[in-house]
């Protein structure tokens, strides 16, 4: 028996979810909105340390440069929900915005909570059905026709899906990759879930020596296997135990997107205040300063003490060379490291602990204009479970509200057209 009331079923109360399904109550369709947690948003509310970068507040064209693969897939969601419409939108449910560097658009509540309060709000009022509970298949009728999901409580009839379950970072959140599998139950192609935004791990043991020591102000390059500048940033970053890691680090590793066929090496200006020539004046003056001291004491004047072991060992110089017996070849190389510290990439960090997962269900099998199944009529995608990711920025959330916008609406308009010619 093929379902024809005006009912949708949304899979995920996440950020997409939630939009998908405040959308689609909006367009008077009746919403029941699955969520595996007690509680929705969980994700969302550990967003931007907390504070929730919700968008940018830009143009929805300047929004998809930030988007480095597939962005032409959203072309057409942007359009209609870009961020103004996104800002907008929270304005109307009373939260109040700020623009900080950069146009990140956080509440001016800096809580993350208010954002998910404000959404769950919303669907109450348009009596979205919340159901705690973790879908696990599509059904089908016996015609082949979408007629529902089961879950572990019970099924849940409904011609009309939205899948938005994220992607599998942060699995204590809940997404961990249901969404897929259920995809890829029904004929979708799931491009290979992999980590960005996430930090880095390194070859150089000097990391692990490093660990824990946080470097503010200094320049980042990041080179590929030919020598070219891929990436490049200002800020700050970390050594870990087994690498880099930090805000500048996490968005330059959205950049680094195929350790298969290519390797990068990170280059840290230590110093980029200062030019060679100004530097080169300065290790001379601290030098002949303190004439008498060891060179690995005079080094601690100008790097984090930490760090003085790591260029004592690159510029080989002896720690207890007498500073005034350091030769002009090996100023010029403590220089060099100063203005290029170089660290290999040996690759990602682990995908549970990535900002985003990249991959998902492949584009070319959605509609961009409605997020539907081009394999399975009245199934629809929303957020992170689709093959898209953007940089940091407010983009990825970006993403979610557009993805969920167009779905919801379009799961709604199918809702009701269903009704009209059963
Ligand atoms: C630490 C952190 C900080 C971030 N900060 C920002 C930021 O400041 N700005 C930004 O733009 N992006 C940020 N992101 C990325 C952003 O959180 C995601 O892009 C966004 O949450 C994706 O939304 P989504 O709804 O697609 O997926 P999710 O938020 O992952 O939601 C999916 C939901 O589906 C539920 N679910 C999964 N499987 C099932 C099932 N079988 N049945 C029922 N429910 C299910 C999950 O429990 C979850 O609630 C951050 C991510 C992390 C991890």
């Amino acid at each position: 028996m093929p379902v024809t009331s005006n009912e949708i079923v949304v899979i995920g109360g996440g950020a997409a979810g939630m939009m998908a399904a405040l959308s689609a109550a909006q367009q008077g369709a009746f919403v029941t909105l699955l969520e595996r947690n007690e509680k929705l948003g969980r994700k969302l509310n550990i967003t931007g340390k907390g504070r929730c970068n919700l968008t940018n507040n830009c143009t929805a064209e300047e929004a998809l440069a930030h988007v480095p693969c597939n962005s032409r897939f959203l072309f057409s969601a942007f359009s209609r929900f870009d961020p103004q419409a996104a800002m907008n939108f929270f304005e109307y449910l009373g939260l109040a915005l700020k623009t900080e560097r950069g146009n990140r658009v956080f509440p001016v509540s800096d809580c993350a909570y208010d954002v998910t309060d404000a959404l769950r709000a919303a669907l109450r009022r348009h009596h979205v059905r919340i159901v705690h509970d973790r879908a696990q298949e599509l059904l089908f009728s016996e015609e082949g026709a979408l007629c529902g999901v089961r879950a572990e409580r019970g099924c849940y009839s409904s011609a009309v899906v939205i899948l938005a379950t994220g992607g599998v970072s942060y699995p204590a959140t809940g997404s961990t990759g249901d969404g897929y599998r259920m995809a890829e139950a029904v004929g979708h192609t799931i491009i290979a879930p992999k980590p960005s935004l996430i930090s880095l791990v390194c070859r150089d043991e000097c990391c692990a020596q490093m660990q824990g020591l946080s470097l503010r102000n200094v320049a980042l390059r990041v080179k590929n296997q030919k020598n070219k500048t891929i990436y490049e940033d200002f800020g700050e970053m970390l050594f870990t135990d087994k690498g880099v890691s930090g805000p500048m680090i996490l968005s330059a590793s959205a950049h680094l997107r195929n350790y298969e066929k290519d390797r990068y090496r990170l280059q840290i200006d230590l110093k980029p205040a200062l030019d060679e020539e100004t530097l080169n004046r300065r290790i001379v003056r601290d030098l002949e300063q303190q004439h008498n001291r060891d060179f690995g004491n005079v080094l601690s004047g100008l790097v984090p003490r930490s760090m003085v072991p790591v260029l004592i060992a690159r510029t080989e110089i002896p720690a207890h060379t007498k500073a005034n017996a350091v030769t002009r070849q090996q100023r010029r190389r403590l220089l060099e490291l100063l203005k290029c510290f170089e660290v290999e990439v040996m690759g990602p960090g682990p995908i549970e602990q990535a900002i985003i997962t990249s991959g998902g269900v492949k584009t070319t099998e959605i509609q961009p204009a409605t997020m539907e199944s081009k394999r399975v009529p009245g199934l629809y995608f929303a957020g992170e479970i689709i093959d898209v990711d953007a940089y940091t920025g407010g983009f990825n959330l970006q993403i979610a509200w557009a993805t969920g916008y167009a779905a919801g609406c379009a799961a709604a308009q199918r809702g009701s057209d269903a009704v009209l010619y059963n």
